[in-house]
């Protein structure tokens, strides 16, 4: 079957451009949107996403503030942190970058945050507008799912989607999002996860296919219905001596295989990862208009 391929960066792109205007307005009321990025210890991957998201703040002119803290800090001290980020004029948006080290409560860290600087959107104030269909902002890699399945005309409506994972930052928002009534919403979810029977099975009745489950090639052609749309979320290491960083990123999806039975397939990279950090501006420039429009 000839698959179309869903292109994240093309995408990511037009969500990205579409700003420009937002940007001015906003500008022209003498406010610069501010996202601030905190980071604790230091974990290889949050650090190369935490430069990502600098840098598309850098591309559109936007504030972009990176605190690096050590993995000893307290978490007192970071609490201290979010509480001069919240009472700060020029900052917009604050996010901290999980996993967290050990010793730091997550949760507590995140209920800090003003939920109307949360552009991550994972204080539970957000989860809670989110579900009722009423959010300040989405999430971001889930928002950028829907918004690529929109973007390449994919019907949600009364469409079977399985959502392979239930973390809180992908599986769980994902499926809130796309039961949602309306466009990109109105779909049938199944949730499975590492406790559900026969995997194989349910992800072959989907239509569409959302792979967050964090395993190299996890979702292998057997698994997928002919004709099937598969998104692949997975972001994975894995070893490769050969190339100059001694390893590569590959999906959860088993790419070569799989995208000879679907009619569309995003590829990893180059699919959810760029929408993940366009969405991330979106919600950021919108944490700035909210500041002016209460
Ligand atoms: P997670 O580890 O928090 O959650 C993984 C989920 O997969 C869990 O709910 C678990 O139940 C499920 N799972 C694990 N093993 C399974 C199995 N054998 N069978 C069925 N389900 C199983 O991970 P996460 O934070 O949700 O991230 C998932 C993947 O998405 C990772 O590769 C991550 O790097 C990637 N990710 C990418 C982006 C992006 O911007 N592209 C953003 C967030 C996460």
């Amino acid at each position: 079957m000839s698959h179309r391929l869903i292109n994240g960066r093309d995408v990511a792109a037009q969500v990205t451009e579409a700003l420009e205007d937002r940007l001015q307005a906003l500008r022209a009321q003498d406010t610069n949107p501010g996202l601030a990025v905190v980071v604790v210890g230091d974990d290889p991957a949050s650090h190369v996403y935490v430069r990502m998201k600098g840098k598309a703040c850098e591309r559109l002119g936007m504030l972009s503030r990176t605190h690096i803290l050590p993995s000893t800090t307290s978490e007192d001290d970071l609490l201290d942190l979010i509480d001069a980020l919240n009472a700060d004029g020029e900052i917009h948006g604050i996010l901290c970058q999980l996993p967290l080290p050990p010793h730091i409560n997550e949760r507590k860290v995140i209920e800090r945050i003003d939920p109307r600087k949360d552009v991550d959107a994972f204080h539970p104030y957000n989860v809670g507008r989110m579900l009722i269909g009423d959010p300040l902002f989405l999430p971001a890699t889930p928002a950028g799912v829907q918004r690529l399945l929109i973007s390449h005309d994919i019907e949600t409506r009364g469409k079977h989607v399985v959502v392979l994972g239930r973390s809180n930052i992908v599986g769980k928002p994902m499926a809130s999002i796309l039961m949602q009534k309306g466009e990109g919403g109105d779909a049938t979810v199944t949730v499975a996860h590492s406790r559900s029977t026969d995997l194989p099975g349910l992800c072959r009745q989907a239509d569409i296919l959302i792979a967050a489950v964090g395993i190299p090639f996890f979702v292998k052609a057997d698994m997928v219905k002919e004709g099937a749309v598969v998104i692949d979320v997975g972001t994975n290491r894995v070893d490769d001596p050969g190339s100059e960083k001694g390893y590569r990123l590959v999906g959860d999806v088993d790419f070569d295989n799989v995208k000879e039975k679907a009619a569309a397939i995003s590829p990893s990279p180059g699919g959810v990862g760029p929408m993940t950090i366009a969405m991330l501006m979106e919600n950021t420039v919108k944490a700035a208009e909210m500041t002016l429009r209460p």
